[in-house]
């Protein structure tokens, strides 16, 4: 029997583990030369913009929230197919979420239904760019503009990702990442937040590390309500050292995405019901492969009898407003049925740095085995 292929699996190379343990070693493993190092290559990456790493992608969506000054009465609009995380943080911060419907095709919020859900009370838009899949930059922006509403990109999935060519995070307004450990790069926990401006880099210092403004030997001071968030070097040399390889990845996982189209075949859709992402290899880095499944099957029996035939499969996302806390507010079933149809039936195929096509093949085969029966 062919061993378990997990869907996701980070890899981190030996000298990155030598690095960690370097700093190990070095006496100073919390927040020092390594974040500083890590955040000044993101900056450089993300063109010269201000960046500053957290110990989470969640933390990094509140605080934007927060540097934004949103709160109590401001209404916040988001997609219900991500993780919660993403509009937990509408509620952290006290303010309203909002959802807006997704796109069928891209399985992104659909920008016509944000505009349709926007009130004199919206200040903000939380993006998701689901499996990595950025949306019509152009058009969101443009949006954002006309409503003078911020923007807080939930890029957790999207490090590698383009517009036109430039990097996702290298434009717009706050741009949020995820390290944690299933992201095309890791640090094994961690974030970083792209931000506009000195000025909201240091609020975003004083928000990860207790609102402390000054210290030294004149004593300290506090002036905002900051948590702990601080990324630790012992997470930035991770982060370093997988951060070296991000072209590489995007490459492997493009190629990796090809070959589960070509190996699928065209008539995939036709003969199972099945619906495929769209074939996008300039924009997008291929963090999830996703297919949305028809009624013929639950996503349960084909998970598990996936699993049967060894091979992993994820589940990103059940819809948000569904979930207990959500329905507490009021949301209930009916109110966003592409998302309903869509989270019910959707899952990730295997796809990570270190699988090859031949675990594209076998998971291909079981794929149309489970579907045919
Ligand atoms: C991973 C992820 C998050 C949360 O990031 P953490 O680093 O786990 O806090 C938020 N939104 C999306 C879309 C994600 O994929």
């Amino acid at each position: 029997m062919n061993t378990f292929l997990p869907f996701s699996k980070p890899t981190i190379d030996e000298a990155t583990i030598a690095a960690v343990g370097d700093v190990l070693r070095s006496g100073w493993i919390t927040s020092g030369p390594k974040v500083a190092e890590f955040e000044k290559q993101l900056s450089a990456y993300f063109g010269g913009r201000p960046v500053r790493t957290f110990n989470s992608g969640t933390c990094t969506m509140e605080i934007a929230l927060r540097i934004a000054g949103i709160g109590a009465g401001d209404e916040v609009i988001t997609t219900p197919i991500s993780w919660v995380a993403t509009a937990n943080v509408i509620l952290e911060v006290g303010a309203t979420p909002v959802f807006a419907d997704i796109d069928p095709v891209t399985r992104n919020i659909d920008l016509d239904k944000v505009e349709a859900a926007i009130t004199p009370r919206t200040r903000a838009i939380i993006p998701v760019y689901l499996a990595g899949k950025p949306l019509d930059m152009d058009r969101l922006y443009a949006l954002a503009a006309k409503y003078k509403l911020r923007v807080v990109e939930d890029a957790a999935q999207a490090i590698g990702s383009s517009w036109h060519g430039k990097p996702i995070g290298s434009f717009g307004d706050f741009v949020s990442f995820s390290f944690q450990a299933n992201k095309n790069i890791t640090t094994s926990e961690g974030g970083c937040l792209v931000l506009n401006n000195e000025e909201e880099a240091k609020l975003a210092e004083k928000y990860r590390l207790q609102g402390v403004t000054r210290s030294g030997w004149d004593g300290i001071d506090v002036d905002v309500l900051g948590g702990k968030y601080n990324m630790t070097d012992v997470a930035a040399a991770i982060g370093l050292g997988q951060f070296a390889k991000l072209n590489d990845i995007t490459a492997q996982r493009r190629k990796l995405a090809k070959h589960y189209f070509a190996t699928l075949g065209k008539d995939f859709e036709k003969q199972t019901g099945a619906q495929l992402p769209p074939q996008d290899f300039e924009s997008t880095n291929w963090h999830l492969f996703q297919i949305v499944l028809s009624e013929r099957i639950t996503r349960a029996d084909f998970m598990a009898q996936m699993k049967d035939h060894n091979i992993g499969v994820g589940y990103h996302y059940a819809p948000i407003h569904l979930f207990k806390l959500y329905r507490a507010l009021g949301f209930k079933e009916g109110m966003f049925p592409v998302a309903e149809r869509i989270g019910k039936q959707i899952v990730s195929l295997p796809m990570f740095y270190a699988m090859n096509e031949n675990d594209v093949e076998r998971t291909c085969t079981a794929i149309r085995e489970v579907l045919s029966r």
